[in-house]
């Protein structure tokens, strides 16, 4: 089809190319601006554990608005930090700051966990788990107080180096969360291989719940997988209370959605923290339990 453009189409192309490219730069350099000079937060959202009957865990998410380019979402802020490099830089600046986070809700006597996300190229830096362990015991952390998430498609990339760089992180009690499960292609193989603590159900399977009957299947088909592996499972978008109770039932262990609340300020996402907290969610997901 090029061809019958010709020459008009050629330059049409360059011109959106220049303009991807020009997109990117302003990117880059608004985020190397934010990285040293301020402008990156992290919000958090609530997990609630069925057994535990309380938020065990919230997961670190990027939020960042920029005077200039206004809000970025962190898809796009992860994809040019990894194109230009600058991964690096924002990976340590995320798990600085969750850690200090942890640190702080440690001290106030809430016992947190908190989740990051890790890119792919940031998992591959061959130094990550000594520079975690490091920063960790900078702030004083247990490894338990951090859970790290990959992909499931970046894991299965290279399962092998996956492997090994899970291991290591594992040695030092930190926990290992499959994030996006379903969506990669991991074969049970790799799966039963790969050390790790639980499993994220991708919001793929959770958002036809209840009335579609295949994703009902199947979260229960991975729910009594991940039982099988000794692992735990936690559902992603769980956006009512219906859907709390229907995962629950098909055998997930914890829920992460709108239902108790979105990525939130540090300070916010504490009212989930304690008994009231934990009171606080049960009354919020009984709207809608079974009789
Ligand atoms: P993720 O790790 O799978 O995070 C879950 C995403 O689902 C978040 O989007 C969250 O705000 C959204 N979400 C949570 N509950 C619900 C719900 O009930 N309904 C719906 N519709 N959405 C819900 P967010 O914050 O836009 O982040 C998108 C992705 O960007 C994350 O997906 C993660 O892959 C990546 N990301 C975010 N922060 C970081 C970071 O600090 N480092 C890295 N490497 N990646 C990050
Ligand atoms: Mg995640
Ligand atoms: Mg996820
Ligand atoms: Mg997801």
């Amino acid at each position: 089809a090029a061809k019958h453009d010709g020459r008009g189409g050629v330059a049409r192309f360059e011109a959106s190319m220049a303009a991807s490219v020009d997109a990117h730069l302003r990117v880059h350099e608004r985020l190397q601006h934010a990285l040293r000079h301020g402008g990156l937060q992290l919000h958090y959202q609530p997990q609630f554990d069925w057994d535990a009957e309380r938020v065990t865990t919230v997961e670190a998410l990027l939020r960042w608005s920029d005077p200039v380019l206004g809000a970025v979402s962190p898809q796009r802020c992860i994809e040019v930090a990894e194109a230009t490099g600058l991964i690096v830089s924002l990976g340590d600046w995320v798990l600085e700051q969750a850690c200090r986070q942890a640190r702080q809700w440690r001290d106030q006597g809430a016992a947190v966990r908190v989740a990051v996300n890790l890119s792919p190229q940031q998992f591959r830096l061959p130094d990550l788990p000594q520079r975690i362990v490091a920063m960790m015991q900078r702030h004083g952390l247990p490894g338990e107080a951090l859970e790290l998430e990959i992909t499931e498609s970046h894991a299965m990339a290279d399962p092998q180096r996956a492997c090994v760089a899970l291991r290591q992180l594992m040695e030092h009690g930190i926990e290992l969360a499959l994030d996006d499960f379903g969506t990669g292609h991991s074969s049970l193989a790799q799966l039963k291989r790969l050390p790790l603590h639980r499993l994220k159900i991708d919001r793929e399977f959770v958002r036809g719940i209840p009335h579609d009957g295949v994703d009902a299947a199947l979260v229960r088909g991975v729910a009594r997988l991940a039982r099988l592996l000794r692992l735990q499972t936690v559902a992603e978008g769980v956006e009512t209370a219906t859907q709390a109770w229907h995962v629950r039932r098909h055998g997930v262990d914890a829920i992460q959605g709108w239902v108790l609340d979105r990525a939130q300020p540090a300070h916010e996402v504490a009212r989930w923290f304690g008994p009231q907290g934990a009171a606080r969610a049960l009354a919020r997901l009984r709207d809608a339990a079974p009789a």
